[in-house]
């Protein structure tokens, strides 16, 4: 009996498209890359998740194909049951000596191992303490665990409680939310943050993090998906970058983004933690084992990064090539070290639609990229993100900017 239901959702996806929040999907004809065919007509990426520029890698294709020659399409079983080939265990030994932890344990997707992650570990008598920007995964995966939660306002580490000027809430820091916490009496206490924040591309505090962690006996995970492969420089991560490797408990990451971007993702850390989870986490005991050909294009991915660091190093070439052109050319850019890259309207009149028109007019420029307005991110921070992969040419930057500037002038921007 859909009727009831149907005429509901007619009505309330009618709403987002009056609101403009209707998420269109523009088709894409040919692999993944720098160079892609929309619509018939080829154009630069710059908003991928291919940071290495590895999705449509021929040495990753060939491992790929081999993964399916050798050990088959799928294994129609969960881990603990048939699921378990030994590419399995060759890739999570691999990851772990990458990430330098101790033990690694896989998912379908990092989302999954979000949310497989607290739950097993963290009760009532617990304490999670999250920022308030983390990923939907984390968020989704604190829900489904029965600790008790803290969120401290972003990136603050302080021992304040201050007032959220637009609603007058309260926001706290960090450092106060492990005192209440322990005020509380909590048995375990976790702090959960992404390494890399996608939308402003700012990387967290984990030197700070990790000391106030030291500080009042906290555990803390780190979700890495925007950072495993290239920050720091080896290419470790956030932790390599922010120079806490061995610290951290726990680190979650995904090889949907700059590791091949097919999909998988994992839990990384203590090797109790990971056996423990083995036999616990819901989404690796009731959901199916990453497949083969996804398994060795991955082991693929990892052995490239072990040998050179020529990728990464690329990656941030460009990144400070672009970062630093856009600003010289008068852009208003959310300053770091990160690939994602916001160039920012709010100083400009009508800047939502300004930032979408802008983007509207890259695409005719042969640039595809994307703008973020409210409610994506807060009113006043409209922006268009641009994100830089390695498999960029000078000359493709080059096109970028220029068409940056030709579409700035012509908006009356700069
Ligand atoms: C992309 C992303 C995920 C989800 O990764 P999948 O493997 O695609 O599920 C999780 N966390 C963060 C921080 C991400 O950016």
């Amino acid at each position: 009996m859909f009727g009831k239901m149907k005429e509901y959702l007619q009505s309330e996806l009618i709403k987002l498209q009056e609101q403009k929040l209707y998420k269109h999907e523009r088709i894409i004809v040919s692999p993944q890359g720098a160079e892609i065919f929309v619509k018939g007509k080829k154009v630069l990426n710059f908003c991928a998740n291919n940071y290495l520029g590895l999705s449509s890698h021929p040495d990753l294709i060939k491992a790929a194909h081999e993964g399916i020659d050798e050990r088959g399409y799928g294994l129609s079983s969960v881990r603990f049951i048939c699921g378990t080939q030994d590419i399995h265990k060759i890739l999570e030994e691999k990851v772990s000596t990458f990430l330098g932890t101790e033990d690694t344990i896989l998912f379908s997707s990092c989302f999954d191992a979000n949310g497989a992650v607290f739950e097993p570990l963290l009760s009532e008598e617990d304490a999670i303490i999250t920022d308030a920007l983390n990923h939907a995964s984390i968020i989704d995966g604190i829900r489904l665990c029965k600790a008790q939660r803290w969120i401290y306002s972003h990136g603050n580490m302080s021992d304040e409680i201050g007032l959220d000027p637009s609603t007058g809430k309260e926001l706290k820091g960090l450092e106060r939310c492990l005192k209440e916490a322990i005020e509380k009496g909590c048995r375990f206490k976790m702090i959960a943050t992404d390494g890399c924040f996608s939308m402003d591309g700012d990387i967290a505090k984990l030197d700070e993090i990790v000391a106030l962690a030291e500080k009042y006996d906290a555990l803390v995970m780190v979700d890495d998906s925007h950072a495993t492969g290239f920050m720091g420089k080896t290419g470790r991560g956030t932790h390599e970058f922010k120079n806490v490797m061995g610290k951290i408990d726990i680190i979650t990451t995904t090889f949907g983004k700059a590791l091949g971007g097919a999909s998988g993702g994992c839990i990384s850390g203590h090797k109790e933690i990971i056996d423990w989870m083995r036999n616990k986490a819901r989404p690796y005991l009731f959901s199916n084992t990453v497949p083969p050909a996804t398994v060795t294009a991955t082991i693929k991915v990892i052995d490239l990064l072990t040998e050179s660091t020529e990728l990464r190093d690329k990656l941030e070439a460009n990144t400070k090539k672009f970062r630093t052109e856009m600003s010289a050319a008068g852009f208003d850019i959310i300053p770091g070290e990160h690939p994602i890259v916001p160039i920012m309207f709010g100083k400009y009149p009508n800047c939502s639609q300004l930032a979408v028109e802008f983007a509207n007019k890259m695409l005719d420029e042969g640039i595809y990229v994307i703008a973020f307005s409210f409610p994506v991110v807060p009113r006043g921070k409209d922006r268009i993100r641009v994100q830089l992969s390695a498999g960029h040419t000078t000359e493709m930057i080059d096109n970028a900017i220029y068409a940056f500037i030709k579409v700035g002038k012509e908006l009356n921007m700069i």
